[in-house]
């Protein structure tokens, strides 16, 4: 399924391809092969030229970033979409940046994680009933996709979560734009948004109805573990881990007691 990076694609690969896949990995491989989004193309691979300087002997990913965890996972992470220094980097959601520090020590506290520090994807790392994904594959300038980059990347998600659905009962979304981005993504796939829209908190909890069974699928906000949230102490650890938590107890994971 891995294409040479360097295959012309139309914009609409992710909507002709990402329906054609019957397993995650198989997702996992083709979504690093996508380049329908000009501008982000461009961005992740000049990143990668151009490097920071802690940085200059890493061979950047420069690709799509995949989601990590186990593909029958009953809890679902979603975050925003990979750091260009960072994910874009190491090839690894969350691996490489600030904020996947204070993700990672989080699982790690509470027994999701194998590791307290996700470094690189030959580290080991492993995750407990926990998978991470986003809805943006590739790392946008200044962290912000557009309207049209994130609709042209949608149909890897809803397919991801169409792959995950036999086993997922909970999904931590942590932050605004990833909750307006999973909403509709979630009514295209059979779940029942409640009306008005639920809107996003850190804290907020709304349950989806399965339209052809009597499944529930619930949804927990946080705040993303972004620096600026975390130095402000928007959020902190304790924050996290709770929402964390509480997803994990609704998707039925096991955790352990968090420090402190
Ligand atoms: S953001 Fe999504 S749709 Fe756009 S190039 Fe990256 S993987 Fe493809």
């Amino acid at each position: 399924m891995r294409g040479s990076p360097t295959t012309p694609q139309g914009h609409d690969f992710p909507s002709v391809m990402a329906p054609r896949l019957g397993s995650v990995r198989e997702l996992d491989e083709s979504v690093a092969t996508c380049r329908a989004c000009p501008r982000l193309v461009a961005w992740r691979e000049e990143a990668a030229r151009v490097k920071r300087k802690a940085f200059r002997d890493w061979d950047y990913w420069a690709r799509p970033v995949p989601g990590f965890g186990p593909t029958d996972a009953p809890l679902a992470i979603i975050g925003l979409a990979p750091a260009a220094h960072g994910g874009n980097r190491t090839g690894r959601i969350f691996t490489g940046d600030p904020s996947g520090d204070v993700l990672y020590a989080a699982l790690y506290d509470l027994g999701l994680a194998s590791q307290p520090e996700s470094t690189h994807r030959g580290d080991g790392m492993k995750l407990y009933g926990v998978r991470i994904t986003m809805p943006v594959h590739c790392a946008p300038p200044a962290n912000r996709p557009t309207t049209t980059e994130r609709d042209t990347c949608r149909p890897w998600l809803a397919r991801e979560l169409e792959l995950l659905r036999p086993t997922l009962g909970a999904i931590v979304v942590l932050g605004g734009f990833a909750w307006q981005a999973l909403l509709p993504v979630l009514s295209t796939t059979g779940w029942q948004v409640p009306r008005p829209r639920p809107p996003f908190g850190h804290g907020a909890h709304a349950q989806l109805t399965d339209a052809r069974s009597e499944r529930v699928l619930h949804l927990l906000g946080g705040y993303h573990p972004s620096q600026r949230n975390v130095s402000t102490r928007t959020l902190t650890p304790a924050m996290l881990r709770d929402v964390l938590h509480r997803g994990a107890d609704i998707a039925d994971v096991a955790v352990r007691r968090p420090p402190g």
